[in-house]
């Protein structure tokens, strides 16, 4: 869905940076504050001092059967509204006069906000019903879209050489942002563009994997290999689904991926921007290109030392588990961490547990025991929100989200929110499964649309967006970090207390860095990697595959479980963000952020140490406080925001570090006493 957003609404695209994240408010200000008003009134009846009870059912939100169905954008009648409009853009004779730049800024914004809830739903009718009828009206709308975008463009430039010297901070910012967009000018691009976007979505979507003896009997990634690598124990059949999986889905992406980014990159070229790399990092204003990756080299740098104990601590586990398998003192294969792309290891947790004695509750086991349905994880997180004072879902949420994967079409299931930007319509698409990993992405989902809803409210279109995009996958973590807390899950009554002891403790902080901590060098080499390719730094013919699994070992001590081939292998396109052309530093950077806003969250609370045992919930001080930050949306720039929240005004390894110390401080003993070797090279 990011293709036509980086050719069409490049204009757009300077302030919305992320995939689930393009939204705006079409409506009036006065009408939607009144109605965000109706809706506190009526459904913020949660009180902090109540005790706790299981079944967050908060049946009269979910008033769902009030929905119209026919209120959403109409968009035949948008199209012919914003043809009529942009006639009637106004006479620009001077451009360095402010009452004519707002003039037309006023003007400019009007269309693009209706072409944006056109995208958005377009896109969500694509994304929740692949068919190619969904395909060809994202296509055609990206033509009609063209030459507004190749209209504005130039305009926008013009303005921001005089604004950019202008008193008046927003006119700065807005036409800064502007003018660092791109557009196309060649109608026959838009559409390539376009068809190959689709087409890596669809291919990724509808890979199937088969038996090796049974070509009739195949899977697709969602939900049997993802579920298949997370709990099967054997070797061989996990190195199948892998192997599998990369073979079919990266083969096929690779044909159709290579031609996709050389348009991207000519197009953003054609902007005056060296490469893709550097147009993604714009959006993060941190000096040039090089300065940027300095900053993240060294973010990763501090970590290192923490992530290098975790690394030795589990391979050592392994080994013992698959003796002989691979090499005890090398990097470890990626088919055994209980994820596909080995990102993320906590499914691996009950063969590597540190304190077998002190086992972590299961939610899975608890929310299947509790008889939970997909609806109820959804209550219960929106419980956790307005237990802090921000938003209950809109009744369009509860009725036109996807919350399952439907049996009747093709889908991306790949989790992700959306602002319809359009009469308090927010929706998730998620293919929902009780286990515990869902509980805490319904979380992280949901904190995706508390965002949209606090700016939408607050800010004018232009400012709608996170303060950046690692901001946007931050918020729901932090929420969702709380929520599997050993404090918070013992007030749900899903823990017994007398449970949690120091080992209790070790075995909590180990599960979440092998999901937080193990994260950081895969997310860091998912775009390290693209920037090498943007940049013509990789012999495509020769070493694209080889060149992925030099930087997966070099910065994660992580290698490829079977042999690969350099001139068919496309290993990294068997990632979604690769083909779907999602930027991913986001999602580094919300790793590093969630554990600033943790902290800054429990500091508020008074809680100083022990930062794991520390959960907000109910606490509407800090609630109130964390609003405030995700009310400014991208009003200031995200050090400004970031300090007015944490009083830190930049990305700090720190906090997560003080997070993890106690298990840091295991780890070391721990891998000397079993005579463990930390490292891989
Ligand atoms: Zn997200």
């Amino acid at each position: 869905m990011k293709n036509f957003l980086i050719i069409i609404i490049l204009l757009i695209s300077s302030f919305q940076f992320s995939i689930s994240n393009r939204k705006q408010n079409y409506y009036n200000q006065q009408q939607f504050e009144s109605i965000i008003i109706n809706i506190l009134h009526k459904y913020f009846t949660y009180d902090f001092e109540e005790p706790i009870s299981i079944n967050h059912n908060i049946e009269n939100n979910n008033d769902e059967t009030k929905v119209d169905p026919n209120d959403h954008v109409n968009v035949e009648l948008w199209n012919k509204l914003n043809e009529e409009d942009i006639k009637k853009m106004p006479v620009i004779n001077d451009y360095s006069n402010e009452i004519i730049a707002k003039k037309w800024l006023k003007w400019y914004l009007y269309i693009v906000q209706r072409y944006s809830q056109v995208d958005i739903y377009l896109n969500w009718n694509y994304m929740t019903n692949i068919t190619e009828e969904n395909q060809q009206a994202i296509t055609a709308q990206n033509l009609i879209q063209s030459p507004f975008s190749r209209l504005v463009l130039p305009i926008a430039k013009k303005f921001n050489e005089y604004m950019k010297y202008s008193e008046n901070y927003d006119l700065k910012r807005i036409f800064g942002g502007l003018a660092s967009s791109t557009t196309s000018n060649n109608d026959d691009d838009v559409k390539r563009i376009s068809k190959l976007g689709s087409q890596l979505e669809d291919i990724y979507s509808t890979t199937k994997v088969c038996e090796l003896n049974n070509k009739k009997k195949c899977y697709a990634l969602a939900p049997y290999l993802e579920r298949l690598m997370q709990i099967e124990k054997d070797y061989d059949r996990l190195l199948w689904a892998w192997k599998g999986w990369h073979d079919e889905c990266g083969n096929k992406i690779r044909p159709v991926y290579l031609p996709y980014i050389d348009l991207l990159n000519k197009n953003v070229k054609e902007n005056g921007y060296h490469d893709l790399a550097q147009y993604w990092i714009k959006g993060y204003g941190i000096g040039n290109v090089t300065g940027f990756e300095s900053i993240i080299d060294q973010l990763l740098k501090n970590i290192m030392p923490l992530y290098e104990q975790l690394h030795a601590y589990v391979r050592g586990r392994l080994c013992s588990k698959y003796e002989n398998r691979f090499d005890c003192n090398g990097p470890i294969p990626a088919h055994i961490l209980g994820n596909m792309w080995a990102q993320t290891w906590h499914d691996r947790l009950d063969d590597i547990i540190p304190y077998p004695d002190a086992p972590l509750i299961n939610i899975t086991k608890v929310l299947i025991e509790k008889k939970f349905s997909i609806h109820q994880l959804y209550t219960m997180a929106e419980s956790f929100f307005t237990s802090i004072g921000l938003y209950p879902m809109t009744p369009k949420f509860w009725a036109r989200s996807m919350f399952e994967k439907p049996t009747d079409r093709n889908v991306v299931c790949h989790g992700s929110a959306f602002n319809m930007g359009y009469h308090d319509d927010y929706r998730v698409k998620i293919c929902t499964e009780i286990n515990d990993d869902y509980f805490y992405t319904v979380h992280h989902e949901m904190g995706h649309i508390e965002y949209y809803m606090a700016y939408s409210e607050k800010q004018p279109f232009v400012y709608q967006s996170g303060a950046n995009s690692g901001f946007n996958e931050a918020i729901g973590d932090t929420i969702g970090m709380f929520a599997i807390s050993p404090a918070h899950l013992i007030k749900l009554g899903f823990l017994d207390e007398e449970n949690v002891n120091l080992h209790y403790e070790i075995n909590y902080l180990f599960r979440l860095a092998l999901e937080k901590v193990a994260f950081l060098p895969f997310s860091y080499v998912m775009d390290k990697y693209r920037f090498l390719l943007f940049r013509n730094e990789i012999d495509v013919e020769h070493e694209l595959n080889s060149k992925w699994w030099a930087l997966r070992i070099e910065y994660g001590g992580i290698m490829a479980g079977a042999p690969r081939n350099d001139k068919k292998n496309f290993d990294a396109g068997a990632k979604y963000h690769i083909p779907s052309n999602v930027p991913y530093l986001r999602y580094f950077f919300a790793h590093i952020l969630q554990f600033q806003f943790h902290r800054a969250m429990c500091r508020l609370q008074g809680v100083t140490k022990r930062l794991h045992m520390c959960d907000i919930y109910g606490n509407k001080y800090v609630g109130e406080k964390f609003k405030e930050m995700l009310a400014m949306g991208a009003s200031k720039s995200w050090p400004e925001i970031l300090e007015n929240f944490t009083g830190e005004n930049k990305l700090e390894s720190q906090a997560i570090l003080d997070f993890f110390q106690p298990l840091y401080n295991w780890l070391k003993m721990e891998n000397l006493a079993r005579g463990y070797p930390v490292g891989w090279m």
